[in-house]
C-alpha cells in the first residue's frame, strides 16, 4: 500500500514548529530565537519586506538552509536528518508553491501533478488518477495538452495540485499570488487558504501582499529576525 496512506492513519496535529530558530547571512542576523508553532487545519501568512528573510524561513522549513535551533515538521527534527532521510521525509510529508509555479512546461498540468506522486513512490495509475482528481477539484482542465496553454492563476492552481498529491501535513507557499494579477491573485489565494480545513494540512504562506496575508488565521510580521502579531507592529 502506498506510504501515504499509512501517514495519513498516524497524522500529527503539528504541521511545523520552528524552536529557538536562528540564522546568520555573513554579518546579518536573520532570524534570532525565532519561534512558530502551526497546527493541522490552520493558516498562518508571515509578511516582510522584500530581503526581510520570507524565503529564507522557507527554506529553513525545506531543509535547505541549516539554522540553529529545531525545525519540527511532522513531529521530527529535519535538522537532525542526513539528505536522504530528508529527501524522503519532505517527499512525504510537506508540499511547496513558489511564485512562478515552476512547472515543466514540456508536459501536461496532469503530468506535471502526476510526477510528484511517481517520485513518491505511488504507482502509475494511481498518481494519474490522483492527480486528475486533484486538478478537477482545483479548476484546472485536464484535457490542456501543454502548461503553456493555461491562464497564470490555472499554473499557481496546477503548482498547488502538485504540491498536494502526496497529502503533505505541511503546505508551504512562496508569494504564491505574486506573478498574478488581480483577479487570479484573489481565486488563487482563496482556493489556498481553503486547503488547510479541505485537505488536512497546515498552511505557511510568506507574502508581502497585505490582501493575500489577510486570508490566513493568523498574520505574523518578521521584525528583528523573529515574528511578532501584527498588532504589536
Ligand atoms: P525575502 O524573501 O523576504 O525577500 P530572502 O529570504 O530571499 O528575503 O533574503 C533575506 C536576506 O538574505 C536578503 O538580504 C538576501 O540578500 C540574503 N540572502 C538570501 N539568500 C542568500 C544567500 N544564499 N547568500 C547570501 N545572501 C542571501
Ligand atoms: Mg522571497
Amino acid at each position: 500500500m502506498a506510504k501515504h496512506t499509512v501517514s495519513n492513519e498516524t497524522r500529527v496535529s503539528t504541521a511545523l514548529e520552528f524552536e529557538s530558530l536562528e540564522y546568520t547571512i555573513g554579518d546579518r542576523t536573520l532570524f534570532g530565537d525565532l519561534g512558530l508553532r502551526l497546527t493541522v487545519g490552520e493558516s498562518v501568512a508571515v509578511m516582510g519586506p522584500s530581503g526581510s528573510g520570507k524565503s529564507t524561513l522557507i527554506s529553513c522549513a525545506l531543509g535547505l538552509v541549516s539554522p540553529q535551533g529545531v525545525v519540527r515538521v511532522a513531529g521530527s527534527d529535519i535538522t537532525r536528518m542526513r539528505r536522504r532521510e530528508l529527501a524522503r521525509h519532505r517527499g512525504a510529508h510537506t508540499g511547496v508553491v513558489f511564485q512562478f509555479g515552476e512547472l515543466l512546461p514540456e508536459l501536461t498540468p496532469v503530468e506535471n501533478v502526476a510526477l510528484a506522486g511517481l517520485l513518491s513512490g505511488a504507482s502509475r495509475g494511481e498518481a494519474y488518477e490522483d492527480a486528475r482528481t486533484l486538478l478537477t477539484e482545483l479548476g484546472v482542465p485536464t484535457a490542456a495538452r501543454s502548461t503553456g496553454t493555461l491562464s497564470g492563476g490555472e499554473r499557481q492552481r496546477t503548482a498547488v495540485a502538485r504540491a498536494l498529491i502526496n497529502k503533505p501535513v505541511l503546505l508551504l507557499a512562496d508569494e504564491p499570488t505574486g506573478a498574478l494579477d488581480d483577479a487570479n491573485r484573489d481565486s488563487v489565494a482563496d482556493l489556498l487558504f481553503q486547503v488547510p480545513s479541505r485537505w488536512e494540512c497546515g498552511l505557511l504562506v510568506v507574502t508581502h501582499d497585505e490582501q493575500v496575508a489577510n486570508r490566513a488565521d493568523r498574520v505574523l510580521r518578521l521584525v528583528d529576525g523573529g515574528l511578532r502579531t501584527r498588532s504589536t507592529v
